[in-house]
């Protein structure tokens, strides 16, 4: 079994409650930012499509413990209005330098219940004519990738310009099951990634930092783990998320009850320090969303503007002398104490998982 009845229930209960809230919005959201592309810096292009949403969020599984991605998707899709919105936005957006595109779904680009095959072809011709555009980032679990739909994709682009973008989450499969409710395991992503890579195509991973009922300390570790499976499969890119808590999830009930702090930025800075001194040659991505806030990854509230700075640096630069800097504040030790009282209170909470 890959999920655990209990966890599955009590996530099904949550989402049926917060799915009535869910938003109808149709149109088509954009914006670019600093990117680090494979080759050097460069721009993104993000494009987020109103499909149904994730069929896992939507299953009777009730889909991952900290998602709340589906609630921001619409129930129907206007298939012509998404192909037309992400012509005009890149004829408009589209210019001089090097991009990547990046197409979310906020669920799998590669689900036919999303996006038919032939919307997906269109999309992928349509950005393929742009030839400044170096990378294309699409993102699906791992049961919607097999060779068939690698082959059509192969159809419409040169394959080493796709990557692929997986939630992962983590190595370990207790905390897949036990934590996440991810419905897939280690085994179910070194297939697909294989698969991706021998098409020719790239992989990029997404670990995330602290889920639920797994300590500071104890995810730490697991990502340190996971990135080394990672690398040992022959992927050269990789991104850790930092937790952030999204709401009507189980994550934020627990966060709420005040049984869960979200990250430090003390651990986000010595993973990326530590990972990238034994894997200079991984590109190591770690965008920190909600950062300094309750419910993003925070420190005392005084040094975290710092700490975020230099992760924007180092995840452009990918140099790991920008995270060299020494800095003091007293919330190091309050860090140090945590990684310690927590581990030891967790086991407290409802459903944790023998780790
Ligand atoms: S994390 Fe990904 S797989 Fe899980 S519910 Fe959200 S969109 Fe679906
Ligand atoms: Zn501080």
């Amino acid at each position: 079994m890959k999920i655990s009845k209990a966890l599955a229930e009590e996530i099904q209960r949550i989402r049926a409650t917060a799915l009535t809230t869910r938003k109808h919005s149709r149109k088509v959201t954009h914006w670019t930012e600093n990117h680090r592309l494979r080759s050097g810096k460069g721009t993104a292009l993000v494009f987020i499509l109103p499909t149904r949403g994730c069929s896992w969020a939507l299953a009777k599984s009730g889909g991952c413990s900290i998602c709340g991605y589906i609630y921001d998707n619409p129930q129907e899709s206007n298939f012509d209005l998404i192909v037309s919105s992400i012509k005009n936005i890149l004829r408009r957006t589209i210019k001089e330098g090097k991009f990547s595109v990046k197409i979310f779904t906020s669920g799998s680009f590669l689900d036919q219940k999303e996006l038919p095959l032939e919307v997906q072809t269109t999309i992928i011709e349509e950005i393929a004519i742009y030839d400044q555009v170096e990378e294309i980032v699409l993102e699906s679990r791992p049961e919607y990738i097999n060779e068939k739909i690698l082959q059509n994709l192969a159809k419409s682009i040169e394959m080493s310009r796709i990557e692929i973008a997986i939630g992962l989450e983590s190595a370990n499969n207790d905390i897949l099951k036990n934590s996440i409710n991810k419905g897939f395991f280690w085994e179910d992503f070194e297939r697909s990634a294989k698969l991706v890579l021998e098409s020719g195509a790239n992989i990029k991973p997404y670990l995330l930092f602290k889920p639920p009922f797994v300590s500071e300390y104890d995810s730490i570790k697991d990502i340190y783990q996971s990135v080394s499976k990672i690398h040992d499969l022959g992927i050269d890119t990789v991104s850790i998320n930092a937790i952030s808590i999204h709401r009507g999830t189980f994550l934020s009930d627990i966060f709420e009850q005040k049984l869960y702090r979200a990250p430090w930025l003390w651990s986000i800075l010595l993973l990326c320090k530590e990972i990238k001194k034994e894997y200079p040659a991984m590109r190591l991505i770690c965008d920190v969303v909600a950062g300094g806030k309750d419910r993003g990854a925070h420190n005392c509230g005084k040094c975290d503007s710092v700490i975020l700075r230099m992760l924007q640096k180092f995840i452009l630069t990918q140099d790991i002398e920008e995270l060299e800097a020494d800095i003091v504040c007293g919330c190091n030790e309050e860090w140090k104490g945590s990684l310690i009282s927590e581990k030891i209170n967790i086991t407290d909470i409802r459903y944790s998982p023998a780790l």
